[in-house]
């Protein structure tokens, strides 16, 4: 496939890209313009019944592949995606936003996924049990689980997709996403890439249309043998119980409110520099985007100053621009919720220390926004405000600081600076998330796990664990006859 436009994204079924039965498709826009760039085929009940039952046939054919050939391929496949960094980038800041900067470091690193993953295939070893008698042999098998539906949301349009992705590969099951309706180009690329590297057909499938229609059917179906899904809370509840009345295998990774808890002895410049570039970042839509922004109050007002000094420096504009550090916000939803935001922290008293505005034109653009003085009851500081939003509290004692961080349902990520070894010590210990990041940005490589807690979700989609729930275990006792 060609990518270095944007081009429309039909399903992928068996092998096969073509349009839905129906005919129908959905406009895709690019967030910068407001200009339709191009459509997606929205599948219905006939094209997912034809799609699960490539996934089945798919699946019969990759779990007999042996996991050293699934790992090569997968190799292949990567070094696809590397040599096609730079037009899928283009695509995905096309239909998404982002800078091209960030959508190259994306692609890219989807490749290095790709690989951890198929080497990490080659380590799913089953054990031998010692037996209570010498007559008997007791082995414990790991399988591949079965067809696996995905469902994945437009803010890392291909990051998302590439950890279940070669999580299922890895370990032999077959694989059907439901790309997001807004950004299904740079994943229909990664595909791509599998495709042009000989992958079996029915081993992945792609298709996109409407979600709750999609989840509804491919949950229920009793051939998909697991769901995967990221997104928000609210509609991962609704999947997971979906999940539970047909007995499937769940992996959630959902909403967050990352607390960055910053103490009287931090490295400012360090916590200005990587919580104010990590908060601004995609536009603030990640789901581990630091977003109560906890100061100790001897230095809160001058780390007030700087990170004002940080948002301001940013180059708002369109992501195919050169020298763009902000791009607009994927969709124009965001935009009604991120003012409704502001609104509501201005209503409780808290103080708009720079942006605080759309910017205006055709694009979804949005001020890089510090909010300052927030109290506790706003709004942003208890649901995850997914934008350029930072808000900033003071606190005194970490005590306070860690119960601020631990107030609320979410737990995924969650930042610190300090040098203390003692307070370091009890961050480690006390802060309820999934993943913590003290003194530096998140580095969220694939060898370490990657999830959350409480209502951010459960399952992981990083290091050994993220095969785990993609694999059945079987215990097989055999004695001599
Ligand atoms: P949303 O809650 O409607 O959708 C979130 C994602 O879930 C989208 O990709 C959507 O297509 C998908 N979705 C919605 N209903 C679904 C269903 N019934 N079955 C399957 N998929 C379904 O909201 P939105 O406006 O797209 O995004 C807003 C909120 O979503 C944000 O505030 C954020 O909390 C959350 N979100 C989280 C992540 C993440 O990385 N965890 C990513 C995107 C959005």
């Amino acid at each position: 496939m060609a990518v270095s436009e944007y081009v429309d994204t039909p399903l992928f079924i068996d092998g096969e890209w073509g349009p839905a039965a129906s005919g129908k498709t959905l406009n895709v826009v690019n967030p910068a313009t407001g200009a339709t760039i191009g459509s997606v085929a929205h599948a219905g009940i006939e094209d997912l019944d034809r799609a699960v039952k490539a996934a089945q046939r798919g699946f019969a054919v990759w779990r007999r592949v042996p996991a050293f050939e699934r790992a090569a391929l997968m190799r292949k496949a990567a070094g696809l995606v590397r040599e096609r960094a730079d037009s899928i980038a283009r695509l995905m800041t096309l239909e998404q936003g982002k800078p091209l900067a960030e959508a190259h470091i994306e692609v890219l690193s989807a490749a290095g996924i790709i690989e951890w993953f198929a080497d990490e295939g080659l380590r799913v070893y089953g054990r031998i049990v010692p037996a209570r008698n010498l007559t008997s042999q007791q082995t414990v098998i790991k399988e591949p689980i079965g067809p696996v539906a995905a469902f994945t949301p437009w803010n890392f349009p291909i990051n998302q997709v590439v950890r279940k992705l070669s999580a299922a590969l890895a370990t032999g099951c077959s694989f059907l996403v439901k790309v997001p309706e807004e950004t299904p180009a740079s994943p229909a690329a990664l595909l791509q890439a599998f495709v042009d590297a000989g992958i079996p057909k029915g081993v992945i499938g792609l298709v996109a249309g409407n979600p709750g229609e999609i989840s509804n059917h491919l949950i229920a179906h009793p051939a998909i043998r697991k769901i995967t899904f990221t997104g928000s809370t609210a509609v991962g509840k609704q999947l997971a119980a979906l999940a539970g009345q047909h007995m499937k295998r769940v992996t959630m990774e959902l909403g967050g409110h990352a607390p960055v808890i910053i103490a009287e002895d931090a490295n400012l410049e360090l916590a200005v520099k990587t919580s104010g570039g990590a908060k601004f970042r995609n536009a603030g839509q990640v789901c581990i985007s630091p977003t109560r922004f906890l100061v100790h109050n001897s230095i809160r007002r001058e780390f007030e100053q700087a990170l004002v000094r940080h948002a301001e420096s940013l180059k708002v504009g369109d992501g195919l621009a050169e020298g763009t550090t902000l791009g607009p916000l994927a969709n124009v939803r965001r935009v009604g919720a991120i003012r409704k935001v502001i609104e509501n922290a201005r209503a409780v008293g808290a103080t708009v220390a720079t942006g605080g505005e759309a910017i205006g034109g055709d694009g979804n653009f949005f001020a890089p926004t510090v909010l300052t003085d927030v109290p506790l009851e706003a709004d942003v500081f208890n649901n995850e405000p997914f934008g350029p939003v930072a808000a900033v509290r003071g606190f005194d004692s970490l005590d306070e600081a860690i119960s601020e961080a631990n107030r609320l349902p979410y737990g995924l990520a969650g930042y610190a600076f300090t040098r203390s070894f003692n307070h370091i010590h009890q961050l480690s210990q006390r802060l309820e998330v999934g993943m913590l990041w003290i003194n530096q940005a998140a580095t969220p490589w694939p060898e370490m796990p990657f999830g959350g807690v409480k209502d951010s979700g459960y399952g992981s989609e990083g290091g050994p664990e993220a095969l785990e729930p993609y694999l059945a275990t079987k215990s097989v006792t055999v004695s001599e006859a």
